[in-house]
């Protein structure tokens, strides 16, 4: 059996989730062990995994963090709620929210304090809707799909907006928007949507996978937002999902990995092909990304204080 690897460009991490496993990896170097982190830093398990031997413990319930103990905010946002309950319990802070979610929060707050009512296309449950949601809770609406935007119930068409979580189907999303300007003529729509470059990027990638692949193997978390919308996008575009049988058939297998996933699994995985018969590897052209997001400040100043001149 002889097959070729073609690799999705860009795929795995991006700006937001480097940045965030940066954040701890420093605070751990910085302030010493241990370093709380509020629920999972990105969804992978091998990143936790790791952080948590280097000395990070990770927990979904402030209660559990002792007072005066330092935290990390994970990189899916939180409510402020949350900041306000750290605060009450006198915990030391790193945020290590993406700034491109950071800007939806802004958003957000804006909406809400200039009277308009926010839907938020997102998945119920998810950690950064949840953070989303707790910005405007009184005036936010959230949707799923096209038909929830028939069932919507809102105060005054005149004073509506909409916001998206920034790790969804560019696909589905524009439907979805679609459907709420047509019932909603006067919907307040940002001039682009809110899902991110890293999101938008790595689906145009794996859509071109697609189409040149037999099947795609996206690497990453089932908890994962990101890669599970790969997957979505891979099977819309024709592939289909893994199944080891269906390697004897295959000439093409594409490869490609979500935002969180570090790119050493991606080469584990490669490796496993290559001893199941992958011959040529080939990194498919792709946008180059280049995109650096600042460490927190006080996270700087400790940095620079601590480097000897
Ligand atoms: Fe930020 Fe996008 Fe990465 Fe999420 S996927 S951390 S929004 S850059």
């Amino acid at each position: 059996m002889s097959f070729d690897l073609l690799l999705a460009s860009p795929r795995g991490f991006c700006a937001g989730v480097d940045r965030a496993i940066e954040i701890v990896e420093l605070a751990l170097e910085l302030y010493g062990k241990p370093v709380y982190v509020r629920h999972e830093i990105v969804h992978n398990r091998h990143v936790v995994d790791d952080l948590r031997a280097k000395g990070a413990i990770f927990t979904d319930d402030l209660a559990e963090v002792p007072e005066g103990s330092l935290v990390v905010f994970s990189a899916h946002g939180i409510s402020p709620a949350v900041r306000a309950e750290a605060e009450r319990r006198k915990l030391r802070t790193l945020d290590a929210t993406c700034p491109l979610v950071t800007k939806v929060h802004v958003e957000a707050m804006r909406y809400a304090r200039d009277g308009y009512e926010i839907v938020l296309v997102g998945h119920r449950g998810h950690v950064e809707v949840d953070g989303t949601l707790g910005h405007a809770p009184e005036r936010m609406h959230l949707v799923e799909t096209v038909e929830d935007v028939a069932k919507l119930a809102v105060r005054d068409e005149s004073r509506l907006s909409v916001l998206t979580q920034t790790t969804l189907s560019v696909d589905d999303t524009r439907e979805i928007i679609t459907a709420l300007r047509a019932r909603f003529p006067a919907i307040r729509v940002p001039g682009k949507d809110d899902i991110c470059y890293a999101t938008q990027n790595r689906q145009n990638a794996v859509k071109e996978l697609a189409r040149r692949a037999d099947f795609v193997l996206v690497v990453g978390a089932p908890s994962s937002s990101n890669s599970n919308r790969l997957v979505e996008v891979a099977r819309v575009h024709g592939a289909r999902a893994i199944d080891p049988r269906w390697l004897a058939g295959a000439t093409r297998i594409g490869v490609t990995a979500g935002a969180s996933t570090p790119e050493l699994l991606v080469q584990a995985v490669c490796e496993r092909l290559r001893a199941l018969g992958a011959t040529a590897v080939e990194s498919l052209p792709g946008v180059e990304e280049g995109v650096h997001f600042a460490l927190p400040a006080e996270l700087r100043r400790e940095q620079r204080s601590a480097t000897p001149t």
